[in-house]
C-alpha cells in the first residue's frame, strides 16, 4: 500500500463511521506511524509503506473508528504550539483552554521573576507552557492523580523552572508547601455528575476524574475559592464551563468572564486588583 492509498484508505473508512474530521485525522495518524511530517506525505506519490507501518496505521483506524481520542492514539497533541504527552490518565489538551494561557502572559507582562500555581493540572499544558514562555518565571504544578501524573512528569522533564507536586486540592493544600503565587490558574473538574453519562463517546474515554464537578458541577471552584486568600498575592484565572458565568461571578465578587476562540464563556478571572 503506498502511502497516498493509505491516507485514501483511512479518510473513508473515518468519514464512513461518521467522523466528521476523516482527512485531516487520517493524515495524523499517518503522521503518527511514519514519522514523517504532514507536507512530506501530502506531497508523496507513490512511497510505499513497510508491512509493519500498513498494519499499524490500520489498527490505529479501527481504534479510532471504535470511539478512541485520536489524541490518545497519536499519543501526543499540540496545545499553544507546542507538543504535550497525552495517554487517557489525563485531560486531553484542548485550544479553548489556550485562552487562560493568553491572559496569564497578558497579565504577567512585565512582571520580573513571576510565581504560577497550576491547581488540578493534569498534562500540565497550562503551566509547561507558560514555564517555556516565561524563563524567569517559578511554575508549580499540582497533580493529584498517579497516572496522569506520570505524564505530567514526562512533560514536565528538562523544563527547570517548573516544579512538579504531586497532591489534592480538596484536601488539605497547606500541606503541599505551596509559595504564594502571582498568578493562580486551573483547568478543574467542572461538568455536573449527572450531565457526565450524555457526553460525547470520545469525552467518555477521558478520565472522568478530570471532568466531574460534583452535583453542581462547583465544588472545585469552592475549594479554589478557600485557597485563593493563603496563596494569591496576584490574580487567579479559572476555566469554566458556557453555562458557569452567573453562578461563578457571583461566588467571586468583582470578578469577569473571557470569552474562548468559540465565542464561548470559559474564563473567570479573579482578583486583579490585587497587587
Ligand atoms: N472542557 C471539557 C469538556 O467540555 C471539560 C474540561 C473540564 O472539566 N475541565 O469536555
Amino acid at each position: 500500500m503506498t502511502k497516498a492509498q493509505a491516507r485514501k484508505y483511512g479518510q473513508e473508512a473515518l468519514a464512513s463511521s461518521g467522523i466528521s474530521n476523516a482527512p485531516s485525522e487520517s493524515l495524523w495518524l499517518l503522521e503518527s506511524v511514519t514519522g514523517e511530517t504532514a507536507s512530506k506525505l501530502l506531497a508523496s506519490q507513490g512511497d510505499e509503506l513497510t508491512a509493519e507501518q500498513e498494519k499499524n496505521f490500520r489498527d490505529k483506524i479501527a481504534e479510532r473508528i471504535s470511539g478512541r481520542p485520536i489524541q490518545y492514539i497519536t499519543g501526543k497533541w499540540e496545545f499553544y504550539g507546542r507538543e504535550f504527552y497525552t495517554a487517557e490518565g489525563a485531560l486531553i489538551p484542548r485550544p479553548e483552554t489556550e485562552l487562560l494561557v493568553d491572559f496569564a502572559l497578558e497579565y504577567l507582562k512585565g512582571r520580573e521573576n513571576p510565581v504560577i500555581i497550576d491547581l488540578c493540572a493534569g498534562t500540565g499544558c497550562i503551566g509547561l507552557t507558560l514555564a517555556s514562555l516565561i524563563p524567569g518565571s517559578k511554575v508549580y504544578l499540582v497533580e493529584k492523580y498517579d497516572e496522569a501524573f506520570e505524564i505530567l512528569a514526562k512533560n514536565a522533564r528538562g523544563v527547570k523552572n517548573a516544579v512538579i507536586i504531586k497532591g489534592d486540592i480538596l484536601e488539605d493544600i497547606a500541606s503541599l508547601g505551596l509559595p504564594e503565587c502571582d498568578l493562580l490558574l486551573s483547568n478543574p473538574p467542572y461538568i455536573k455528575s449527572s450531565e457526565i453519562p450524555a457526553l460525547q463517546t470520545e469525552v467518555l474515554r477521558e478520565p472522568v476524574t478530570a471532568l466531574d464537578g460534583g452535583e453542581d458541577g462547583l465544588t472545585f471552584y469552592r475549594a479554589l475559592k478557600k485557597i485563593i486568600p493563603s496563596l494569591c498575592r496576584g490574580a487567579a484565572a479559572f476555566e469554566c464551563g458556557e453555562d458557569q458565568g452567573g453562578d461563578l461571578m457571583n461566588m467571586f465578587p468583582g470578578s469577569r468572564l473571557l470569552r474562548d476562540c468559540y465565542g464561548n464563556v470559559r474564563v473567570l478571572v479573579e482578583g486583579e486588583d490585587r497587587c
